[in-house]
């Protein structure tokens, strides 16, 4: 990720019915090895960006909900490809987790953090540089968005 990262950045699903755009630098990108993530990413880890609800659009298509349903979070899937492209975290309102491989562009797309560790394939690696056993704590999250910043711009 550089700090001049390229904006508006554009993205779709699989098969190119929901289409997103994203207009503002995300606050924080991650890497998240939990169990579920797992099994809704169909793969080792899922990818995210966290980015400001407004700053995320959806152009075309209508998302549906998907995953599990009824806990914390709100996941969000291509109705036609059944793509998991985001998700509404309900605890943290007003931001969108973009699964980072949505966008077009993914040549600059890295994890700053990585998640649930204690839950990781043995051969998965992220490059993450801040590793977590499970999720950041609240008072985490201050110190982390601030590190992230330096990262970015290093
Ligand atoms: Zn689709
Ligand atoms: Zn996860």
């Amino acid at each position: 990720m550089a700090k001049d990262w390229k904006l508006p950045r554009k993205g779709s699903c699989r098969c190119g019915a929901l289409s997103i755009e994203v207009t503002v630098a995300p606050m924080m990108t991650a890497a998240c090895h939990c169990r579920g993530c797992q099994k809704m990413a169909s793969s080792a880890y899922s990818l995210t960006m966290m980015v400001p609800e407004d700053g995320f659009a959806v152009t075309s298509g209508e998302p549906v909900l998907g995953g599990l349903k009824g806990e914390e979070v709100q996941h969000f899937f291509c109705p036609s490809c059944l793509t998991w492209v985001f998700s509404k975290p309900k605890r943290l309102p007003g931001f969108v987790n973009l699964r980072s491989s949505m966008l077009d562009d993914t040549s600059d797309i890295a994890p700053f953090i990585e998640t649930c560790t204690e839950d990781k394939l043995a051969f998965a690696e992220t490059g993450a540089p801040r590793s977590f056993e499970k999720f950041p704590g609240p008072d985490d999250f201050g110190p982390l968005l601030q590190a992230f910043g330096e990262w970015v711009a290093r």
